[in-house]
């Protein structure tokens, strides 16, 4: 994997020769949308609502898409075969394209187009097994987050808060309610019920949002989205995240203090379980 093939303006080519110009709107302004697809036994999981969200990140910045449904779907297939690990995920991004420096959208810059296949490191056994810890802050990141976009400092601050302070995750609020992590989605269980925040412009819905929600259905657990204040989020039975990359842990430990019994919950271990067989199912 030293130097994997990627897509790059309509070419496969190594890594190394990948070149983009200092003029992208991507490396300037963060202008930019992406997606991130898992891939397991060489098969997208979930193929349709990413392409779904890919193609709905491009429509709210007005990026025109520059691939048909199919093209998509077979650029993440070809990516994936080149890589030859699995798991492996398929990173997509398409930035505004190269114009000279001016903040308003450029008349006819042409989008670039990226992709990426990397081997799919999931959490470990100990992870899974024993939980993972989180910190707490404040949501201060603009309010288009459910646009996934590459204008990421905002995440990337709050992912760093949670290296620096030996935790997986940071929670954030927002006016003291619940929004999300740095890069995954935060769901709270309460006497055998499951709570997430609402999908709206304050978090990212997670292609896992929906699956969830399907799981907690077939495993029975009730589940409503709603906000959710910070003394319920403290207050917590079981603290789940999930992201493609990290399918779903147990937070047992938040700011330093168990979550509930302070280890991975019954909720969570069915979960756990019905997202294996979902992948399984795939
Ligand atoms: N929220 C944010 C901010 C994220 O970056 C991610 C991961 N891309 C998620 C939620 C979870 O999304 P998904 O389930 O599609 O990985």
């Amino acid at each position: 994997m030293d130097n994997p093939i990627v897509w790059l303006n309509g070419e496969l080519v190594p890594l190394a020769d990948a070149k983009i110009s200092v003029l992208d709107r991507g490396f300037l302004f963060g202008d930019g949308i992406y997606e991130v697809v898992p891939v397991y036994a060489g098969k997208p999981f979930r193929l349709a609502p990413h392409l779904d969200r890919l193609e709905r990140s491009l429509a709210e910045v007005r990026i025109a898409n520059p691939y048909s449904r199919d093209e998509w779907a077979a650029l993440v297939q070809r990516l994936a075969d080149a890589c030859g690990s699995d798991p492996c995920s398929v990173y997509l991004q398409v930035t505004r394209g190269v114009a000279p420096r001016q903040h308003a959208f450029p008349r006819d810059a042409k989008p670039t187009v990226y992709g990426i296949a990397t081997p799919l490191t999931l959490p470990n056994a100990e992870k899974v097994e024993q939980g993972v810890a989180a910190v707490t802050h404040e949501d201060r990141r603009w309010q288009n987050c459910h646009i996934k976009s590459t204008s990421l400092l905002g995440n990337v601050l709050m992912a760093q808060h949670a290296a620096e302070n030996d935790a997986m995750e940071t929670l954030q609020f927002r006016g003291g309610f619940l929004t999300e992590g740095s890069s995954s989605n935060v769901w709270v269980v309460k006497n055998g019920q499951m709570f997430a925040p609402p999908r709206d412009n304050l978090i990212l819905e997670g292609i896992r949002y929906t699956l969830l929600e399907q799981l907690c259905a077939a495993c029975g657990v009730p589940f409503s989205a709603r906000a959710i204040g910070e003394a319920e989020v403290r207050a917590a039975d079981e603290l789940l995240i999930t992201s493609a990359t990290k399918e779903v842990l147990a937070v047992v430990q938040l700011d330093g203090k168990p979550v509930g019994a302070g280890v991975p919950g019954p909720v969570f271990r069915a979960l756990y379980a019905a997202y294996q067989r979902a992948k399984g199912a795939a």
